[in-house]
């Protein structure tokens, strides 16, 4: 009997096998750090815990018994193995991108993996710049208002700069986030505004993720990280975006339990 934490920046997730020895998952806002640990408490009073994420420290001296801990990268990695082979996809090497607070970028392998590197533009940002922009701070609500959104007014594609020519790049490709705002001075829905602000998010990552491919040799990129937790805006940006840059989407399920779960079989 044992339990595999990820403390993560933002959420803390956990997984663990029921009774029915199937794996289950958990997940608490890091705000309620003190509460996930009388959680973790009361149904693993006597288990082993594995904590993994950069809040293991916090939620050991909160746990008050021994733990063991494993670096982050290491668990992450395991973990998406773990789920691809239970979701039988290929095992081919691929780019893994972690869209967390921040993202992180692997190169993963059968055997092996490493860090290729990282960016500040994660779910923090699609948070923080939300709420600059929106004054929401909600995550479901952002998301769910996202849905209505139309971006034509904010940002700027590259058909629009070639206007009325065949642009020598697709079309379709944003030539500029954000830069259609002083071209079209009216009064802006947070709709567009939030759509906008993922489609940000989800083509820096995007972008820097299909480079992360094409400089590896790998054409396939897994998707992980909480932030596509619900969010179809994300996932679609990410997903179509990805396809016209070339290489081959998976958003993994689960994936945003990676960490626990690679925590959890170590
Ligand atoms: P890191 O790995 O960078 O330390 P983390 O592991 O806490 O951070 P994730 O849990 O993978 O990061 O993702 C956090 C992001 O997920 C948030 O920034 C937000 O965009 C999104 N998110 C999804 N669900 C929620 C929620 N219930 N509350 C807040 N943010 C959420
Ligand atoms: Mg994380």
């Amino acid at each position: 009997n044992s339990v595999g934490v990820d403390a993560g920046g933002t959420l803390i997730k956990i997984a663990y096998r029921n009774d029915q020895q199937e794996l289950s998952f958990e997940k608490f806002p890091v705000s309620e750090i003190a509460m996930a640990a009388a959680w973790i408490q009361e149904h693993f009073a006597g288990a082993e815990i594995c904590v993994t994420g950069g809040k293991a420290k916090q939620l050991h001296d909160l746990l008050n018994r021994p733990i063991r801990t494993l670096v982050e990268f290491d668990a992450t990695c395991n973990g998406v193995q773990y789920l691809m082979d239970m979701q039988k996809l290929s095992d081919e090497p691929f780019v893994l991108t972690n869209v967390g607070t921040g993202t992180s970028i692997h190169f993963v392998d059968k055997q092996k993996h490493h860090r290729l590197g990282g960016i500040g533009v994660g779910g923090g940002t699609l948070m923080g710049l939300s709420f600059l922009l929106t004054g929401i701070q909600n995550y479901a609500e952002i998301v769910e208002v996202s849905r209505q959104g139309n971006r034509k007014f904010i940002d700027l594609k590259v058909s629009d700069i070639y206007e009325g020519m065949v642009p020598p790049i697709p079309g379709d490709l944003t030539a500029s986030n954000f830069g259609n705002v002083l071209q079209h001075q009216t009064t802006r829905q947070n709709s567009d505004i939030l759509a906008s602000v993922i489609g940000l998010v989800g083509e820096t990552i995007t972008t820097i993720s299909v480079q992360a491919a094409t400089q590896n040799g790998a054409s396939s990129i897994v998707y992980i990280g909480s932030s596509f937790i619900g969010n179809d805006v994300l996932r679609d940006t990410v997903v179509n975006y990805t396809v016209l840059r070339g290489a081959v989407p998976t958003v993994l399920r689960n994936g945003e339990y990676s960490g626990a779960i690679g925590a959890l079989m170590s």
